[in-house]
């Protein structure tokens, strides 16, 4: 499971209770209080102690089934952490918010000819699809290589918690049928729904394009770009990412002894969390901040190089 957001959530939750065997859980944020309108897996003291999802998703779905073995990764999807990250496993499913993760989930997908199930939401509809390596397109035979343009982001317009529901289940419809080795009934084709508008469509897949850069020529751009020092404003949250290039491990105990004397430093589960200079930091330890309270990637950045160090 990529992402555990509002679609990953509920879809993690319908698989784990459906007993499969195993599932791993990625996602790169903390809980805040903004996401329990929609993300069924996290309650108020979740967010009141900034959790990162993917590790209070794997309680809760421990706690829901016992007989399912959930591994939990606190990662940003990069190019190069993607195919370790994704490489193994029978069956990708897509909690992201963005293109920029689905193309680097989209080329690990053909590239080790693993199936996934795209899926997206936003305002009160969303569109989903099974898409398979060698019999369906993939998502740059669909959408190109580019971000589709979308008029509406959750940035503008959020997403209310039925849509999710309903293209969340979808996905994990595809994903048992795929599982138990139905293919015959899978949907052909990408399903558009819009729980307001009272819109339910299903458009049948084009054929697939020998021509396609990614599934037809066997180009991966995606998992080819390889820098990662990079700044990204989360969807709707005054909260930016700041990566800095490269592995590097942080030690919370170092920097929490050097930034007591500059601002308030507490030590939480898997993160720290600094107030200073009128913004708030959640460093990961995997060197990974989000810089909460700014817009402006530069600016994050330059918080981040002043009391962390790129
Ligand atoms: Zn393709």
């Amino acid at each position: 499971m990529v992402g555990l957001g509002a679609l990953g959530t509920v879809a993690a939750t319908q698989l784990v209770r459906a007993g499969v065997g195993y599932m791993r859980l990625i996602d790169r944020d903390i809980v805040e209080a903004s996401n329990l309108q929609r993300q069924v897996l996290f309650d108020e003291s979740d967010a009141a102690l900034h959790l990162p999802k993917a590790l209070a998703a794997a309680e809760k779905l421990r706690a829901a089934s016992s007989g399912v073995a959930v591994e939990e990764r606190i990662a940003d999807l990069t190019p190069r952490n993607a195919e370790a990250l994704l490489g193994d496993v029978d069956l990708i499913v897509d909690g992201t918010d963005n293109f920029q993760t689905r193309h680097l989930v989209n080329d690990v997908a053909v590239k080790h000819r693993i199936p996934w199930v795209y899926g997206g939401a936003v305002s009160s509809y969303g569109t989903t699809a099974l898409l398979r390596p060698g019999k369906t397109p993939c998502l740059v035979c669909l959408f190109g290589a580019l971000t589709p343009a979308a008029p509406e982001t959750c940035d503008t317009v959020g997403v209310i918690a039925p849509v999710v529901g309903v293209i969340a289940s979808l996905q994990v419809a595809e994903a048992l049928k795929y599982l138990a080795g139905r293919e015959d009934a899978l949907r052909d084709g990408i399903t558009y729904v819009d729980v307001w508008a009272n819109q339910w469509r299903t458009v049948r897949f084009p054929p697939r394009s020998a021509q396609c850069p990614c599934c037809g020529l066997g180009r991966f751009d995606a998992l080819a770009a390889r820098s990662d020092a990079l700044t990204i404003s989360f969807c709707g949250r005054n909260t930016v990412q700041v990566r800095p290039d490269g592995e590097r491990e942080v030690s919370f105990a170092d920097l929490a002894s050097r930034l007591a004397r500059v601002g308030s430093v507490r030590l939480g589960r898997e993160t720290l969390r600094i107030e200073v200079d009128k913004a708030q930091i959640t460093l990961f330890r995997d060197g990974r901040a989000l810089v909460h309270g700014v817009d402006d990637p530069a600016a994050a950045r330059s918080l981040y190089a002043r009391y962390i160090g790129m």
